[in-house]
């Protein structure tokens, strides 16, 4: 269901739409949530770690992870903290807005 920029989900979980991964992240019910749905925050920080994927031009998973030129998966890490309503990247970030401080914004497909 969606709530202001989070979207619920069973069991106290929430998802944010990460501006840096363009994909959805998940927080679950050991965060802190200030129960604010329009500017939320989320103690403690938010790290994810997985590997490349790669996306059709409407930003989509298909399946598949990117490589290097050794074949090897390419990690990546996203780390954030997400402080009412904003999302700052740290900086050990692998996409292009570590470092920044951005708004969430709310989900925009459907
Ligand atoms: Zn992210």
């Amino acid at each position: 269901m969606k709530r202001g920029v989070l979207r619920t989900a069973e069991g106290g979980h929430f998802f944010f739409w990460c501006p840096g991964c363009k994909e959805p992240h998940i927080v679950g019910p050991t965060w802190g949530f200030n129960g604010d749905y329009d500017r939320p925050t989320f103690t403690p920080s938010v790290l994810v770690r997985g590997n490349k994927t790669m996306k059709d031009q409407n930003g989509r998973w298909t399946g598949d992870w990117e490589r290097d030129a050794a074949g090897n998966l390419i990690p990546e890490i996203c780390h954030s903290f997400v402080t009412d309503g904003q999302i700052q990247f740290l900086g050990d970030c692998t996409h292009a807005m570590a470092g920044q401080n951005v708004p969430l914004a709310p989900f925009s497909e459907d």
